[in-house]
């Protein structure tokens, strides 16, 4: 049981939704859902064998154009998608940056080659791209990459350094944002090329984060990258990535929500009947205070959410909307973390894998609530679109 009703998203997203959920209630078994629990929790998400099951059946590229192989759903039915596979648990990251910044911009700016190429192997899930955009000097200032790319006859030539790719150490290709043209304004000479990590002259350092997952550093020294794995176009790579991430915005938010319904509803059901201090928490009336207000807020995230949807729908780009929808959900995601461990108490400090944690997920989740603050663009780069786009109050 949920502890808040799904939205009607509308006749078609609606059944939508439940054919989604017969789907996984076939493919995502209750064994197959206790063996990936059991995985420790870096190794959870990714896992390139749900993937092809999948693109197999047709679950990748739902929201894709029919030409291309997809199923050209709604953003509604996209959300709920997003939706029901992060309430499911499904691990479907190992396909998640192909399938939603590489194929879309593959359809808007590849060859007809390279759609012929990498569209079907994104399809059925046997293509997984990490995405290498930030590097040590340019994080939210993306634009100021120095990742070099030189043309050497069919190639192009890498040298560089980038960081913090998500899933970098497991994929198998590099979305990679370089700089083609060192003396043009530093939008202007940006170029994306697809990589394979396994040329010769990649060094991958993996490392973990502080939410648990891995990912990767990477050093490219000399690497050679067939030309015709240049994507858009030479220096036209700042629109390939700004069109991309507006594609991309409201898919992110509406996993996020999803995501932080699951956490509120399990922690709401562990709260109905534990204990703490001879007391059931449930009746303890400061808990009941925060959960009653953090559900306040979880109803605003999802309204904001529907928000961006619905702009979308009419056919905008809902620049200031994600914003919001991001920088609320992020924050509220943090604060619930922070309200689930205060009332655990000391033993809402211990993480899943001790034997006495009463909810390990939550200390795990407000750990993971840092990462949608930062990644995708940091909330005070958010606060500014907010104030600049949405409110008009341009820099000067
Ligand atoms: C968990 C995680 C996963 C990530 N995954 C990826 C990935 O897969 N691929 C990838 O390429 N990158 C990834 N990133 C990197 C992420 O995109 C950057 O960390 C982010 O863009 C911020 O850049 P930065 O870390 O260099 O911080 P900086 O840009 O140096 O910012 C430092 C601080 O200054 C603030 N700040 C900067 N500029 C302004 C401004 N103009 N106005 C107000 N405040 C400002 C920022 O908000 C921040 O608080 C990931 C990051 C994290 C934490």
């Amino acid at each position: 049981m949920t502890a808040l009703p799904a939205h009607d998203m509308g006749p078609a997203a609606n059944a939508f939704r439940k054919e989604v959920r017969d789907w996984l209630a076939r493919n995502w078994t209750a064994e197959k859902r206790a063996a990936h629990a059991k995985k420790p929790f870096k190794d959870r998400g990714w896992d390139p064998e749900f993937s092809k099951l999948m693109g197999r059946d047709g679950w990748i590229g739902v929201g894709w154009p029919r030409p291309f192989g997809g199923r050209a759903k709604s953003p509604s039915e996209q959300i709920v998608f997003v939706t029901e596979l992060a309430n499911a648990g499904a691990p479907f990251q190992a396909h998640n940056t192909s399938e939603s910044i590489v194929a879309p911009s593959l359809f808007a700016y590849g060859t007809k080659e390279q759609q012929d190429e990498w569209i079907p192997k994104i399809r059925n899930g046997e293509c997984h791209f990490a995405l290498g955009y930030s590097e040590p000097e340019a994080g939210s200032d993306l634009a100021a990459l120095r990742t070099r790319a030189v043309r050497d006859g069919d190639d192009f030539v890498v040298n560089g350094q980038k960081l913090w790719s998500t899933g970098g150490d497991k994929a198998q290709y590099m979305w990679l944002a370089v700089r083609t043209d060192p003396e043009a304004k530093k939008h202007a000479g940006i170029s994306m090329l697809m990589v394979d990590l396994k040329s010769p002259g990649v060094t991958l350092r993996p490392s973990m984060a502080l939410y648990g997952k891995t990912f990767s550093a990477q050093f490219y020294d000399n690497v050679r990258v067939p030309a015709n794995n240049l994507v858009g176009g030479v220096n036209n790579g700042w629109k390939v990535i700004t069109d991309a991430l507006a594609s991309e915005r409201v898919m992110i938010g509406g996993g996020r929500v999803a995501t932080i319904e699951r956490a509120f509803d399990r922690f709401t059901e562990h709260v109905k009947t534990a204990v703490a201090g001879g007391k059931a928490l449930r009746s303890d009336p400061r808990v009941r205070d925060r959960i009653g207000a953090l559900a306040a807020d979880l109803e605003v995230a999802r309204q904001l959410q529907m928000r961006s949807l619905r702009a979308v729908e009419q056919g905008r780009a809902p620049i200031h909307e994600a914003a919001m929808a991001k920088v609320f959900a992020s924050e509220l995601q943090e604060r619930l973390g922070q309200a689930a461990l205060d009332i655990l108490g000391t033993g809402g400090l211990l993480s899943e894998d001790a034997d006495s944690a009463p909810l390990g997920e939550m200390e795990q989740f407000l750990r993971h609530s840092l990462m949608g603050i930062i990644a995708g663009g940091s909330n005070e780069i958010q606060r500014n679109i907010i104030a600049q786009r949405g409110l008009d109050l341009p820099r000067q």
